[in-house]
């Protein structure tokens, strides 16, 4: 191709791309100016994160239900009626939730009953209970609160099936099978709500690094486990495929839970379809012996672990901080000290994992850390 017909075939494709409003476009050349063609500019872009304090409109501090040996996953004896335990998620609640909810349906089904009680309404509660319908179980919720007053309301909403789940030392191999049967049911689960007002959707997920890490040990700080060939795997970037001031810098895509609407969605069904919800705090186990259900799930999270004095239970507490919702910004990102998601609800930023803390109060000089160095890595960024 001679240098005229080179600038003529680029003057098609740049008056094409501004029709279809790409100037815009997250990926790819830049489009100058009135210029009707493309220049390279030996990276790929993506946008700029607007960050300052005044930007942040809440804080929030969450704690995660966390078990040494992972999720209890068991059927128990309780006077009359048989408790069905399903509690102590951890830092993967969400994304376990079905798993965990069709394991505990099927010990439900062992049983003679046909009208179940659901102790909890946060992420795991609401699964269980509407896969307990979708067998033909009558469930009804008793629980102290309904989001957004709930834990997983606090979360940070990602595809995480192994972040916190458990101690590895102390986890079985029993466990890391139950683990994978639940993460699988999951990740299929997940994929059926797509498209559904965004309550899933997938986007792209950056690591970045100043300084390449050392020896093999690559893989994300709170991961337990990790089964391949389920969701896509991390891809390093080469310089000239990023945009970012550092040396390592991976992506890969990942799915995003829009916690609020997801909430809200399944809440709904769950009433469409007859299910009931009763407030009602659980402070002994006669309280359970006296409902009216002979069979009874327990998705109570932390507060399974004081009712039930179950000794491997403690949280793991978590700060967010969320910032101004920007539409143009959809894709995650980790860097040393600080990460953020962007969700329909907001930027948040975080995050902490404090071990046995109870405090629920945020701490303002955590969140300008991370401002602080998300801002420098921002700035420093090409495009
Ligand atoms: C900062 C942070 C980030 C996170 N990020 C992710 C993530 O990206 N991906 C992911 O998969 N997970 C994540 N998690 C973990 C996830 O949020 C939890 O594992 C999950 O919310 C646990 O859900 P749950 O339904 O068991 O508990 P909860 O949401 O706490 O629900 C428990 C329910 O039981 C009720 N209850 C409690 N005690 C009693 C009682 N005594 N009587 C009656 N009812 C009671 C409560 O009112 C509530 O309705 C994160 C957590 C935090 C804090």
């Amino acid at each position: 191709m001679n240098r005229r017909n080179f600038f003529l075939k680029a003057g098609v494709v740049g008056a094409l791309a501004a029709t279809e409003g790409l100037q815009s476009c997250v990926t790819g050349p830049k489009l100058y100016g009135d210029k009707s063609f493309y220049i390279n500019r030996g990276f790929t872009a993506i946008p700029k994160l607007k960050l300052s304090s005044d930007r942040i409109i809440k804080e929030t501090v969450g704690l995660r239900p966390f078990r040494i040996s992972g999720p209890r996953m068991e059927k128990e004896m309780l006077g009359s009626k048989t408790i069905v335990h399903n509690y102590g998620h951890g830092g993967s609640g969400w994304s376990l939730s079905w798993g965990t909810g069709n394991q505990a349906r099927e010990l439900v089904k062992t049983t003679p009953y046909k009208e179940v009680a659901l102790l909890g309404c946060g992420t795991v509660g609401i699964a269980t209970a509407t896969l307990l319908q979708e067998s033909g179980f009558k469930v009804t919720i008793y629980t102290k609160d309904v989001p957004p007053n709930v834990t997983s309301n606090l979360a940070t909403g990602t595809w995480s099936p192994s972040s916190r789940v458990c101690d590895r030392e102390s986890a079985t191999p029993e466990f890391e099978a139950r683990w994978q049967d639940a993460t699988r049911f999951s990740f299929r689960r997940m994929q059926m709500m797509l498209g559904m007002n965004d309550i899933v959707a997938w986007g792209d997920e950056y690591q970045v690094r100043k300084n390449a890490p050392s020896g093999t040990r690559r893989a994300g700080g709170s991961e337990v486990f990790h089964l391949k060939g389920l969701a896509p795997e991390w891809r390093e970037l080469g310089k000239k495929d990023h945009p970012f001031n550092a040396d390592y810098v991976r992506r890969r895509s990942n799915m995003i839970f829009n916690i609020p609407s997801y909430l809200n969605f399944h809440l709904n069904n769950f009433m469409i379809r007859g299910g009931k919800v009763e407030i009602k705090e659980i402070k002994t186990p006669e309280d359970i012996d006296a409902l009216e259900q002979k069979v009874v799930v327990n998705c109570m999270g932390l507060g399974a672990g004081q009712v039930f004095n179950d000794k491997e239970v403690f949280p793991i507490s978590g700060q967010l901080a969320c910032l101004v919702p920007q539409t143009e910004v959809n894709y995650k990102l980790a860097t040393d000290g600080a990460y953020f998601i962007t969700r329909k609800d907001g930027i948040y930023l975080g995050g902490t994992g404090k071990e046995n803390s109870w405090d629920t109060n945020p701490d303002r000089a955590e969140t300008e850390k991370w401002v602080s160095i998300l801002s420098d890595l921002m700035k420093e960024m090409k495009g």
